[in-house]
């Protein structure tokens, strides 16, 4: 992928985290402390303003540098985790990824967030969107697909109970409520599919 690609793709993650901040704090509010939608818009913006230096980077390059802003400024429990999720897909993919090697490095980032978050499926958090993204991209889902099951996939997190997490502190009052981490990562995951849609 070329330097424009990782340009048109920070880009787009970085506007639909803004523009859905206010969102994500409020699901944070509910069930946990209210930082979840500032903590990404300043992460993503941190990775934003680094767009000259990152746009010449091949795309494993650009991922990791990703990776470690976020863990620099997102901060909380998601910072680290996000940062796990890109700097590992840096490490895993190649610089011309297909189908089949993104489905490889997915699903070897995804178990370093969980191995980090000591966390697993069905405990409503970001993974509980993370395992159905990969799924659906190792099925070989359409585009649209792919995206739309990351959204179900956030929402299906409402009425579990949270293992982990600060939500997990509410035990029973956290069901109800879909969790904000689930929610950012299927915003960044539409937001890449419409991206790479619009440039293949
Ligand atoms: P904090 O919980 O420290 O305030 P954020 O509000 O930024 O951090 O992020 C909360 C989100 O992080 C949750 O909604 C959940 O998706 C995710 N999360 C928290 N702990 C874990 C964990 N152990 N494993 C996976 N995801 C987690
Ligand atoms: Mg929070």
């Amino acid at each position: 992928m070329a330097g424009i690609q990782v340009k048109a793709l920070v880009t787009a993650v970085a506007d639909t985290i803004a523009a859905h901040a206010e969102e994500l704090t409020a699901l944070d509010q509910a069930i946990g402390d209210g930082d979840h939608g500032l903590n990404m818009k300043r992460g993503f913006e941190a990775v934003r303003a680094d767009l000259p230096a990152l746009a010449d980077k091949p795309l494993p390059e650009a991922l990791k540098a990703i990776g470690t802003k976020l863990v620099m400024t997102v901060g909380g429990a998601s910072g680290p985790l996000f940062g796990t999720l890109f700097m590992a897909l840096g490490k895993e993919l190649p610089p011309e990824p297909d189908r089949v090697s993104l489905a490889a490095a997915l699903a070897r980032a995804i178990e370093a967030v969980a191995a980090r978050g000591k966390s697993q499926a069905g405990q409503k958090t970001m993974l509980d969107v993370l395992f159905p993204l990969q799924a659906a991209v190792a099925a070989g889902t359409s585009p649209a697909g792919i995206a739309d099951a990351a959204d179900a996939a956030a929402e299906a997190t409402r009425p579990i109970r949270a293992i982990r997490g600060r939500a997990s502190f509410l035990g029973d009052r956290s069901i109800g409520h879909v969790d904000a981490g689930a929610r950012s990562t299927a915003l960044i995951t539409r937001a890449v599919v419409e991206t790479l849609e619009k440039s293949a």
